[in-house]
């Protein structure tokens, strides 16, 4: 495949695992077929351990390989991380630049992240990290990346100004679009289970987590609110 025809894609996820929940099974399929795909991951993970013994100074390592090895298993080219503290994520000029930053660095056609909605599907609420993380996505590829008087000093350092063309959100109450993962199912799991201090001890988790993805008629699928970008 030449160079100009590669699709690169950008997931953005709030803590590490999320990029692999939301989008690990279209980066697997899509990467098979000439995509590269990317992540970003905005916090440190600091706060996802119930284990008392555990401290925030080991456990932030551990989930970045945890991370960096699921993204291996899904054959994701790079991660990127942003390192805010876990819990505390806010949609502020900050956290959009350096969003700004890697969708310029990248040049994805297409950009994943969570829903903003906060009540999903009138079961969950969203975490406060995931909606930040979206907010913060989601004005970075319109308008920010986009327009080269928005974050000028990314141009003065030589990257270009960027059009991303889709943006998918996974989690979204009014999803549009279904990508159809049976055949990367399995590689799906095998990259959450990288994940060992989240899901180490759990049982049964890769069968729960199989599930999670089943449709009604027995394939497994991912879901998005897909979003095309004209302009
Ligand atoms: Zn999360």
């Amino acid at each position: 495949m030449a160079e100009a025809e590669v699709k690169r894609a950008l997931v953005v996820g709030a803590h590490p695992d999320d990029p692999d929940f939301g989008a690990g099974g279209t980066a697997a399929l899509w990467t098979r077929d000439g995509w590269e795909f990317f992540y970003l991951v905005c916090t440190d993970g600091s706060k996802g351990s119930a284990d008392p013994t555990m401290s925030p100074e080991r456990l932030v390592p551990a989930r970045r390989e945890e991370q960096r090895a699921a993204a291996a298993a899904l054959g994701v080219r790079e991660c990127f991380f942003l390192d805010h503290v876990d819990g505390e994520l806010s949609p502020n000029r900050e956290l959009l630049g350096q969003i700004v930053r890697v969708i310029r660095t990248v040049k994805p056609h297409a950009v994943f992240t969570h829903t903003l909605d906060v009540i999903q599907r009138n079961s969950f609420i969203n975490h406060s990290d995931h909606r930040a993380a979206a907010q913060a996505t989601v004005d970075a590829v319109y308008p920010s990346a986009r327009d080269v008087l928005n974050f000028p000093e990314h141009i003065a350092q030589g990257l270009e100004a960027h059009h991303v063309r889709e943006l998918y959100l996974w989690g979204a109450n009014d999803s549009n679009f279904s990508v159809d993962i049976t055949e990367v199912v399995e590689q799906k799991i095998d990259g959450l289970m990288k994940h060992t201090s989240q899901f180490g001890a759990r049982e049964n988790f890769a069968e729960f987590a199989k599930q999670r993805w089943r449709d009604e008629t027995g394939r497994f699928v991912e879901r998005f609110q897909r979003v095309t970008l004209a302009f």
